[in-house]
């Protein structure tokens, strides 16, 4: 038996039973899972996590299922990696990459929030998942919804880099690309999800699937020791990631799973879509949409679903937000490979750009430590990267064509 209590309304707390449904009848706020937290403390310890298997799973009576888990069952639990060839270049004393480019099945973060998302629509009793997706959600429903057997109609922006179209159709769900931005497929999709009865993993699934991104935050908790950095640096497309882990340092915090909390939540967008970034810079609480123009696609999401929680996660922790530009992108993804070898999709690069301006301006104290959130793996997006790489040195079979390279590069 699971630990919810119900669904509430996060503006006017009306409650609602575990159902398919996301938002509230009376104020159109979105709905989110309640546990029962003093159930949970005496189910909960350190011991009890560290003696299950290293998955996203070892933290099951923070996730919104009833039963045994039903998917991704060796996902999660990617490596936190402490960067020192990284904090000498920025000049930071303590710093960590949360590595998400592995340890899921299709090398991203999503694997977490569709693990629990698949879970809990075979709980319901669906036959077909759905999405809509700015590309690593389709590759995530697409993979794991044929392990589980289920049908899938995976929606995306026509615009997507065809390798991302390719590490989707490999699976063989009903693939379709629309016309239009994220946003616009967003939109149909909410249509579809009124007329066909399927799991929507980011509609009407959307309350039980946002919570498997709290698995990242108590991943990092429990890896530095059952302790809470002074700062983490999150990548935002809608929000939710960054608002889930803030939501799991809280939920650690309340049960006693670490001692203290002071840290710090900074939000990384790309310049050419930075609503959420650009509310936190200018005070404001209301999200403005944009129109994304931005080579990090994954993250391309113009009118943020939970922008206005994230932006309110950041303040009530004292962080910050921060955008860069396509080419920081580029230079922060060759930052990561060559200083700590992890290949990070664009995602990946709009967050470690945005933490390096973070400490640049004094926002990040050098002295405390960070953490840095890379969700995908840069083998999904290498034609960001065309034209912007070293030069292969191109020789003829022999000794001597070799030779003019050593000379060529000093050697
Ligand atoms: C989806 C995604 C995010 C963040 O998504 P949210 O909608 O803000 O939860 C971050 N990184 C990558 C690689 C993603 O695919
Ligand atoms: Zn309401």
């Amino acid at each position: 038996m699971g630990f919810m209590k119900a669904l509430r309304c996060r503006e006017c707390s009306r409650e609602y039973p575990i159902e398919p449904v996301y938002v509230c009848e009376f104020c159109f706020g979105p709905l989110e899972v309640v546990y029962d937290y003093d159930a949970i403390k005496k189910a909960l310890s350190r011991e009890v996590i560290t003696g299950r298997r290293k998955n996203l799973w070892r933290y099951r009576e923070l996730l919104p299922i009833d039963g045994e888990p039903q998917a991704g069952l060796d996902s999660g639990f990617s490596p936190l990696v402490k960067a020192e060839n990284l904090a000498e270049v920025l000049g930071v004393r303590e710093l960590y990459i949360k590595d998400d480019t592995v340890m899921h099945p299709t090398l991203s973060f999503k694997d977490r929030v569709v693990s629990v998302a698949l879970t809990k629509a075979l709980e319901f009793g669906f036959d077909t998942v759905a999405c809509a997706s700015t590309g690593n959600l389709a590759h995530s429903v697409s993979a794991l919804g044929a392990r589980s057997g289920l049908n899938r109609f995976v929606f995306i922006p026509a615009t997507l880099e065809q390798s991302k179209i390719v590490a989707s159709i490999v699976y063989g769900p009903n693939l379709v690309a629309v016309d239009g931005n994220y946003d616009d497929v967003n939109r149909l999709c909410s249509e579809i999800a009124n007329k066909y009865k399927w799991a929507f993993v980011n509609i009407n699934i959307r309350p039980y699937y946002a919570e498997g991104s709290k698995t990242m935050g108590f991943e990092i908790l429990e890896q530095l020791g059952w302790k809470a950095p002074g700062n983490v640096v999150i990548p935002c497309a809608s929000g939710s990631l960054l608002t889930k882990i803030w939501k799991s340092f809280k939920e650690f915090k309340m049960l006693g799973l670490i001692d203290s909390l002071d840290t710090k939540v900074f939000a990384a967008q790309a310049a050419g879509c930075s609503p959420i970034a650009a509310a936190i810079k200018a005070g404001v609480e209301v999200i403005r949409p944009v129109k994304p123009d931005t080579i990090a696609k994954s993250l391309a999401i113009g009118n943020p679903a939970d922008g206005f929680y994230a932006t309110a996660a950041v303040k009530e922790s004292g962080g910050w937000g921060e955008h860069v530009s396509d080419q920081e992108i580029i230079d922060a993804i060759k930052l990561l490979a060559s200083t700590e070898g992890i290949f990070a999709e664009t995602a990946g690069g709009v967050t470690l750009a945005s933490a390096k301006k973070l400490i640049e301006s004094g926002r990040i104290d050098r002295d405390s430590s960070t953490v840095v959130c890379i969700t995908g793996n840069g083998l999904k997006t290498q034609e960001a990267l065309a034209g912007h790489t070293g030069r292969v040195h191109h020789i003829k079979p022999n000794l001597a064509s070799f030779e003019d390279v050593m000379k060529s590069i000093g050697r």
